[in-house]
């Protein structure tokens, strides 16, 4: 089997040869796009599965809205058409007739959405309207990599309207925790939630939210953002209610979006030179039986003992077992330690004569990783080994993270911590101070978190008084 180029050597081929080789996408023929493959569609599923549950637990509902947009509806907002109009794919000609209008393929659906509550929202009485879609959307990318930036790519996009400025302030923030929840509990990834600086926000937002994330070559991923539109969309749309005391307000909205990134995220927070590492919460397949025979009278009793604790396992974990014959254990246990399954259980014909069955865990390679346990009680131990595994892939990571976040004493020492890791430093604020910044180390403000220490300081660069603190680091 072809081996995955070890990260040590190349961290970009290694994540490229880890999405190919689990069989997580491949390349389509459109440069840019992608195709999701039955494993990583599966993992996505579960991805959906676990953010579809807590958007619903906070009273949103699911829409789905088109496509096509057309084209004057992305130039209602000013900021929203600079933002995105470098990346827009347009449609001319439909039906082979030139079209009256060309219509845009949604890079993000506020503007359609927008045009239909205008119609939807009446009175106080419709509100707050807490819409979320599934769906695709597409943005011109020059430079794209698999799961990270892809021309078109899968995501959720939710779209509330909101009486108050304090109610639509209190979803974006509610939505962000639900992405922070998700990101921690489901994922496993640490992230810092924070606020995005004015040049990093969305286009037509007041205010960006995101989650930030550290990836193993210490390269930040925005995983998830929540975004307070204020009024913007509200005028450019024309989304008016009649408030309780019969006069016309302008609703307050906010959007939010997750994409198939996070799965990007996941290869790179949790992968080693063996390839895929899946927390269990997530995973498609959670356990894989193997069972090891030398001749067929082994066979015949290891096989007997696989039932029997397939039978055990099947209700309570994503289960498979591979009794195939045409490969040996060993190519088996490479197979679904590339694809990421967080549990194996073997089953050789000492573990029969034990009555137990070996574990061996996929976060800890080697002999470290195994564990034999009674075969009467492999159900609880597999459950207890992978809500292990789940918290100790989040604390590792958090770990990671915690090493290699700096704090420096002035700029030399940034401009080194930026290298390999985030700096934590004073900032003032200021665009022009960020912009050069980016020009000399290329690194950006990820975010300014949400959790601040109580004083004031000095800008890390300009020297300038600073009220907060920001996570600087070099950004996917
Ligand atoms: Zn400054």
């Amino acid at each position: 089997m072809a081996k995955v180029t070890p990260r040590s050597e190349d961290y970009s081929r290694w994540y490229t040869d880890v999405v190919q080789m689990a069989d997580l996408a491949d390349y389509a023929p459109v440069k840019g796009c992608m195709v999701v493959k039955p494993h990583g569609y599966a993992l996505w599923e579960n991805v959906q599965a676990g953010l579809d549950r807590r958007f619903k637990a906070t009273g949103h509902v699911n829409a789905y809205f088109p496509l096509f947009i057309p084209i004057s509806f992305i130039q209602k907002e000013a900021e929203h058409v600079e933002g995105f109009s470098p990346e827009l794919a347009i449609v001319t000609i439909g039906g082979g007739k030139q079209l009256e209008e060309p219509l845009v393929v949604r890079p993000t659906s506020e503007t359609v959405i927008g045009h239909m509550y205008a119609k939807w929202i009446q009175s106080y009485r419709d509100l707050p309207v807490l819409i979320n879609q599934w769906g695709n959307v597409v943005r011109w990318e020059m430079r794209t990599r698999l799961f990270l930036r892809t021309t078109e790519f899968l995501w959720q996009e939710g779209h509330t309207a909101h009486a108050t400025a304090e109610e639509a302030q209190e979803e974006t923030l509610r939505m962000l925790d639900v992405y922070t929840e998700f990101a921690v509990e489901d994922a496993a990834i640490p992230v810092i939630p924070g606020r995005k600086s004015e040049s990093e926000k969305f286009a037509g937002a007041v205010t960006s939210y995101t989650i930030e994330a550290m990836m193993g070559d210490y390269r930040a991923l925005q995983s998830g953002t929540s975004h307070f539109l204020g009024q913007n969309f509200a005028k450019a749309f024309d989304i008016k209610f009649l408030d309780e005391n019969n006069e016309l307000q302008y609703v307050w909205t906010t959007s939010w979006g997750l994409s198939t990134r996070v799965v990007g995220a996941i290869v790179m927070v949790h992968g080693d030179d063996q390839g895929l590492v899946l927390p269990p919460k997530l995973a498609p397949i959670q356990v894989v039986v193997v069972p090891i025979w030398k001749n067929d009278s082994q066979r015949a009793v290891v096989l007997e003992a696989v039932t029997q604790v397939e039978k055990m396992l099947r209700d309570e974990v994503r289960l498979r077992v591979d009794d195939r014959d045409e490969y040996s254990p060993g190519w088996k246990f490479n197979e679904w330690e590339l694809r990421g399954v967080p549990l194996r259980v073997e089953i050789g014909p000492r573990d029969v004569e034990q009555q137990q069955v070996t574990l061996a865990r996929r976060d800890i390679p080697g002999r470290e990783g195994k564990t034999a346990v009674p075969l009467s009680a492999s159900v609880s131990e597999v459950q207890e080994m992978l809500l292990t595994i789940q918290a100790d892939l989040y604390h590792r990571a958090l770990k990671f993270r915690e090493a290699n976040t700096h704090t420096p004493r002035d700029y030399d020492e940034f401009q080194e911590a930026i290298l390999n890791g985030f700096a934590y430093s004073w900032w003032c604020g200021d665009a022009g101070c960020e912009a050069q910044i980016k020009e000399n180390t290329r690194a950006t403000v990820r975010c300014i978190p949400l959790e601040q220490e109580p004083g004031k300081g000095k800008c890390i660069h300009c020297g300038e008084e600073a009220n907060e603190r920001a996570v600087f680091g070099r950004a996917y």
